[in-house]
This record gives C-alpha cells, sequence and structure tokens, in this order.
C-alpha cells in the first residue's frame, strides 16, 4: 500500500501567474506499514503526539502523530501505551522523527496497564529495550520477545520475577551482551557442567574457583543456575521456569550485576520495580 501526499508546486522564483495550473507530485513514495509496539507517548502541542514505538522489520523509531489527539478515525485506539499495531508511517524529516499516518490495532494487552506491578515492569522492558538496541537497529527477535513478555504480563503471571529474569537474560544475549558459560575466562579450562562456578560482571563469562573467590560481587552458580542461564540466554527458558517463585535469587543477582556492568547504569525505571 503506498501513500501518496501531495504538495502545490508553484513556479519556483517567480510570482504564480493567476491562470498557471497547478502541479502535483508524491512527496512520499515509500510509505512503510509495520508491525509496532508502542513504547512511549508525549502530548505535543494541541493535538499531536509524539510516539517511541518499536517495529518488527526497522526496530526502534521516534515519530509524529499529526493530529493523533481530534482523530479517533485515523488512530483508533492504536497508540496506547504498550498495545501492538500497525503503523503506517513514513522516512524520517531531518529531526530523525517519521510521519505517522495511521494505524490499526493488533493487540491491546489491557492487562498491562491494570496494575502499578505490571505497568512498572512493562516500562523497565522498554527501557532496556532502549538501552540496548537505539534507534535504527533492527532485531526482529527483540521485538519477539517484547510482545511474548507483554503477552505473559496481559494474562497476568503468578509471579513476575522469573519473567523479569527471563526477559533481561534473552534481551542482554540478543543485544550482543550474552554470559559466556563455555570455559573460565582466567584459565580458559572447559566448564562441564559440574561444580560451581563464579561469576566475573568484569568479564561477562565465569570463572573456576582457582582463579576467582566467591563474594558479594562475584556470586558462585551452581550447575541447575547455568543450565537456566543458557536456556533463557536462548529464549527457550524451561517450562516450569515462569511458574517458579523460589530459588531464582541468585539468578536475578548475576544478570543483576551484568546489566549494571554493561549499560553503566541503573535503569530509571529500575526503582518502581515491585519486590516480589
Ligand atoms: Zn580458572
Amino acid at each position: 500500500m503506498t501513500f501518496f501526499s501531495v504538495i502545490k508546486i508553484d513556479n519556483v522564483g517567480k510570482k504564480p501567474d493567476a491562470g498557471s495550473f497547478n502541479y502535483y507530485q508524491p512527496i512520499n513514495m515509500h510509505t512503510k506499514i509495520s508491525s509496532s509496539i508502542i513504547m512511549r507517548i508525549k502530548e505535543f502541542g494541541e493535538s499531536d503526539l509524539l510516539i517511541n514505538f518499536f517495529t518488527i522489520d526497522h526496530g526502534f523509531l521516534k515519530g509524529v502523530a499529526k493530529g493523533a489527539l481530534k482523530s479517533r478515525k485515523r488512530f483508533a485506539n492504536c497508540l496506547d501505551l504498550f498495545c501492538m499495531s500497525n503503523i503506517e508511517y513514513d522516512i524520517k524529516d531531518k529531526n530523525g522523527l517519521h510521519f505517522l499516518h495511521s494505524g490499526k490495532l493488533l493487540q491491546a494487552f489491557p492487562g498491562v496497564r491494570n496494575n502499578f506491578t505490571s505497568l512498572s515492569l512493562a516500562s523497565y522492558m522498554v527501557e532496556l529495550t532502549e538501552s540496548l538496541f537505539p534507534q535504527g537497529i533492527c532485531e526482529k527477535e527483540m521485538f519477539e520477545l517484547l510482545k511474548k513478555a507483554l503477552l505473559i504480563l496481559d494474562k497476568g503471571a503468578a509471579s513476575l520475577k522469573p519473567l523479569r529474569v527471563f526477559f533481561e537474560a534473552r534481551a542482554m544475549a540478543l543485544g550482543g551482551y550474552e554470559i559466556n558459560f563455555d570455559r573460565c575466562c582466567d584459565c580458559k579450562r572447559p566448564y562441564t557442567g559440574q561444580g560451581t562456578a563464579v561469576f566475573n560482571k568484569n568479564k561477562g563469562g565465569i570463572a573456576c574457583l582457582r582463579c576467582q573467590k566467591e563474594s558479594e560481587y562475584f556470586p558462585s552458580l551452581d550447575p541447575e543456575m547455568v543450565r537456566d542461564l543458557i536456556s533463557l540466554q536462548a529464549g527457550i527458558p524451561s517450562p516450569a521456569w515462569l511458574a517458579k517463585s523460589e530459588k531464582i535469587n541468585g539468578h536475578e543477582k548475576v544478570l543483576k550485576l551484568h546489566l549494571n556492568f554493561h549499560l553503566g547504569k541503573n535503569l530509571a525505571t529500575a526503582k518502581y520495580l515491585a519486590d516480589y
């Protein structure tokens, strides 16, 4: 589907004659339509909205939806926070903003916005996504991860901590920060999947007990934790993982150290996460 906008072209540099023809030409030949997750919304002027959206085929983008507050026809319910919509938009202008023409709601995920706990987790996941995938970096798997997490939140997960840890591990791996569990990051001895290892945040991997002592900043991992984290990073958590409500504090601690080290900061939304 191609959207043509028209612009009136007068004779350049000349005062148009009263009887001259008006010439029209398309200014946008390459309008795109992408499945998108709405990440942020901000009112702009009297009736416009600034939208951050994560597309399946062009990654994270920013755009302006002209008249969106007034036009319920072009943007019927499709620009709500964290919903998934097909967005029709143009290439970006000189300010890096895309022009949104219209949208169609695909999935509303109303349960995400039902309570503060799930809303906070969704905000956190969106901020982590923005940190790992700046504008224009395409990663279809990241879109699928975000969609899957919102779907679980929408249905009302029994416990949210396993979902958050899964999201963190998978998102970091997709962003190029996969934890290396193959071998000791110091002496390079292969890890056989038995015995205790120690997480080294500075090297993004595990160390053997000969090379690194366990401490608050170098937490230990048993073989089961290593197996769990490998499957989380691969995006295939064990069936029982998302229902797990205990024995995941160790995983959580490792991911927290890993995230903070590579992102160089605490995410702003982290302080709103419930202590579940
Ligand atoms: Zn070693």
